[in-house]
């Protein structure tokens, strides 16, 4: 037993800031390790070298700012992470190491809604699989992320609302799984694994303070705050789909009216293309004609982006992130959405909050959710894991 405090258990709990910190950034070089600890250049030297005697860490040269540095990154063979992502007509799953490399990633159309037990089937399979021919062996799994299209609480992984997948109503998915693969499974909504995606992978990296919208059946926001995932108590934080931008406006499905999603998501859009355009319609088609020119399109998308700043601009007062991340199949129309949520942004909220915001496209596209199920296991996976005892 260590004692709190003592000589040991400190060098224990600096050993595991030091495997934290390199697990979530992928590679660091030994100053980075040092500014993201606190840990003075020294410690952080011997460490390393421990670390590395110990075959948990890798050290290679590189260079920083022009100058020869060493990168330290965790051992290929130190565990493997799987992601797993559930959205409304697709199933995605990737099998990565802990040094962030995504070894094995494949997509697969699914009606997710219609049969929970379906979807679980295919995701077993599609796992098993994947780790299969990756050639790692599956007692290296260390766990699994997973991705659902909807509010969950992370605690209990009980969905937080039977009116999202009402097929899978009664399940606890994060249990099924668990129970199907033998290892442990995190379980998160949408839009929070867009945000860890992003922050851990994309055009997130470096913001401690970041807001993932993503726009798609419903609106949502995954909110990291001081570099964690924020979630509320019932796991339903960044409900912004919800925000009242017009008391007379359409009714929700949520029985309020005029809510942001009644402005932005694609069920409540498409139709205003229905008479012009057929109704053969997807976002990413609307997308795909308004960046080809076609005006009806271009407006729509314009409109979409304008509301979609209303909300980021209550966002802005309320936690004054630094960066706001876009992503779905929006995010490809770039500044022609862009523009308008930064017009908004400007115009709605305070000047101090709207200065210092950088709204910027996501970079994973559809790979983001899937991304951040592996984050979310190299964010929650046990300190320990890593230093190889
Ligand atoms: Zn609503």
């Amino acid at each position: 037993m260590e004692t709190p405090g003592s000589q040991s258990s400190l060098h224990r709990a600096n050993l595991e800031r030091v495997v934290r910190a390199v697990r979530m950034a992928g590679s660091l070089t030994q100053a980075e390790i040092a500014r993201t600890t606190g840990l003075s250049a020294a410690t952080v030297s011997n460490i390393v070298r421990e670390l590395k005697d110990g075959g948990t860490v890798e050290v290679t040269p590189t260079s920083a700012g022009g100058r020869r540095a060493r990168a330290v990154s965790l051992s290929d063979d130190a565990g493997t992470v799987v992601g797993v992502d559930f959205g409304h007509s697709h199933l995605r799953v990737a099998v990565g190491n802990l040094a962030h490399q995504v070894l094995a990633e494949e997509a697969e159309p699914i009606d997710v809604d219609a049969s929970a037990g379906e979807g679980f089937d295919r995701a077993e399979q599609l796992v098993k699989r994947l780790i299969a021919e990756t050639g790692v062996s599956p007692d290296k799994v260390v766990g699994v992320g997973l991705g659902v299209p909807g509010p969950i609480d992370a605690a209990t992984g009980v969905l937080g609302s039977s009116s999202i997948l009402p097929g899978w109503a009664g399940t606890n998915p994060r249990e099924e799984l668990a129970s199907r693969l033998s290892v442990p499974v995190h379980v998160d909504n949408d839009a929070n694994l867009g945000a860890l995606g992003e922050q851990v992978w994309g055009n997130g990296r470096g913001a401690a303070d970041l807001a993932y919208i993503k726009v798609a059946s419903g609106v949502g926001a995954g909110l990291v705050i001081n570099g964690q995932i924020y979630r509320g108590p019932g796991g339903t934080a960044g409900e912004i789909g919800h925000i009242t931008l017009d008391e007379s406006g359409p009714v929700c499905r949520c029985g309020n009216r005029g809510c942001l999603e009644t402005f932005t998501a694609a069920r409540y859009v498409l139709p205003l293309l229905h008479s012009t355009h057929g109704t053969d319609l997807t976002m990413a088609r609307v997308v795909r004609l308004a960046s080809e020119g076609d005006p009806g399109c271009r407006r729509v998308i314009v409109d979409v982006g304008r509301h979609v700043g209303s909300g980021v601009a209550n966002l802005c007062n309320l936690l004054n992130p630094s960066r706001v991340v876009l992503g779905g199949d929006l995010a490809e129309a770039g500044d022609l959405v862009l523009d308008p949520i930064r017009d908004s942004v400007a115009r709605y909220a305070i000047p101090s909050a709207a200065r210092q915001l950088t709204v910027a496209p996501g970079t994973l596209g559809g790979r983001a959710e899937v991304l951040g199920a592996l984050a979310l296991v190299l964010s929650e996976m046990d300190e320990t894991r890593g230093l190889g005892r």
